[in-house]
């Protein structure tokens, strides 16, 4: 591959993932590129949720979200506050501490009552506050952070997938419109990861999950509500209707392939849901699913790569609300 565009850094992803990093590594005056396969933003970040809840029971995410929080807000992001309650089940002291120490309030039973009549709460409940919690709009996200790139003078290749890689100390990446050659590598290809790992010959770094959510047409408000131990997650729409689901254990199925499980998933997330809201109309039906997936570190021991190439996957469901500083984080300790 000779006649290649040399850059400090390549960023292959314009995901939340990819934006972030190329963003960060500009702002320290690298040359930067960001390659993307599709022709405009549409992945896993565009069709997210982009919800943010600042509590969560590992103290070093919470931190992120917060400093994330921070990082959209002097983007001008928009803010649609939307307060949750994290659900607590089983063994909860580690979590009611972490909450305690990062300034949560938990409200049991007759607290939960009091401020949410609509639910039917079981005795036992007990949730933890994030009543600063809310949404952005992960395009207006996207959009925002693509002008600054701009300004910093990054590359932004759409339309580019990655199609070849030659690892040597410099690298060089093939695309159908270009050559590039780069010190370092960073992968931020979200759910795909595995995949392209593959094509290109990298060993893949981590796995994917899907996560079915259903949507109910007409439902009360009920706030964005999160289980600790299931996953579940219920949350109302600005249109009325209300999202919720459960995480299924299908790993590494290619979207293309995941079998069709809409019906008896629907079935069991419902059947939770009803848990909360017993008293749902029957004519809220029928249900709409949508499929997504979210990218999971392998337990396996990471393999090893080449130490300027970088693969950039935070998973565990909620990228989102805390990649500005996990990415910052991640460069601070591997690139500075
Ligand atoms: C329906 C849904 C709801 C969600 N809700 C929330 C939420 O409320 N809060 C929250 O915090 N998180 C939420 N998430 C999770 C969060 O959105 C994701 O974890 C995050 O957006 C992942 O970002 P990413 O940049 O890693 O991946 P992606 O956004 O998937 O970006 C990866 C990019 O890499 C590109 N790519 C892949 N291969 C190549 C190649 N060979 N060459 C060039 N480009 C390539 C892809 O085209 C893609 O654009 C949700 C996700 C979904 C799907």
């Amino acid at each position: 591959m000779s006649g290649a565009r040399f850059f400090d850094a390549v960023v292959v992803g314009a995901g939340i993932t990819g934006l972030c990093t190329a963003l960060h590594l500009a702002r320290r005056g690298r040359s930067v590129a960001l390659l993307e396969q599709q022709a405009e933003p549409d992945n896993a970040t565009a069709n997210s949720g982009a919800g943010v809840r600042f509590f969560d029971p590992d103290a070093q995410i919470s931190e992120w979200v917060r400093e994330s929080h921070d990082f959209y807000q002097s983007l001008g992001a928009a803010w649609l506050p939307a307060p949750a309650l994290y659900c607590l089940q089983g063994d909860t002291d580690d979590s009611l501490e972490t909450a305690r120490l990062c300034g949560f309030r938990s409200q049991e039973f007759l607290g939960l009552k009091a401020l949410y009549p609509a639910i039917e709460w079981a005795p036992s409940a007990l949730a933890i506050e994030d009543s600063d919690a809310g949404f952005r709009d992960p395009l207006q996200v996207t959009q925002l952070l693509l002008r600054k790139c701009h300004k910093l003078r990054v590359y932004v290749g759409f339309a580019e997938p990655v199609t070849e890689l030659q690892i040597d100390l410099r690298h060089k990446l093939r695309t159908p419109s270009g050559l590039y050659s780069t010190d370092q590598l960073l992968f931020a290809c979200g759910y795909w990861s595995p995949e392209v790992m593959q094509r290109l010959g990298l060993p893949a770094h981590v796995r994917n999950r899907t996560v079915t959510i259903h949507y109910l047409d007409k439902a009360p408000t009920v706030p964005f509500l999160v289980e600790h131990l299931t996953g579940f997650h219920m949350r109302s729409t600005a249109s009325g209707g209300l999202l919720f689901g459960l995480p299924q254990l299908d790993f590494d199925i290619p979207a293309q392939q995941l079998p069709d499980r809409a019906e008896t998933q629907g079935a069991i997330a419902y059947q939770h849901l009803r848990q909360y809201l017993p008293v749902l109309p029957a004519e809220t039906a029928p249900l709409r699913t949508v499929r997504s997936a979210d990218a999971w570190p392998l337990l396996a021991p990471a393999p090893t790569l080449p130490n300027n190439i970088h693969h950039l996957a935070f998973g565990q469901g909620s990228a989102f609300k805390y990649a500005p500083a996990a990415t910052l984080a991640y460069l601070d300790q591997h690139l500075r």
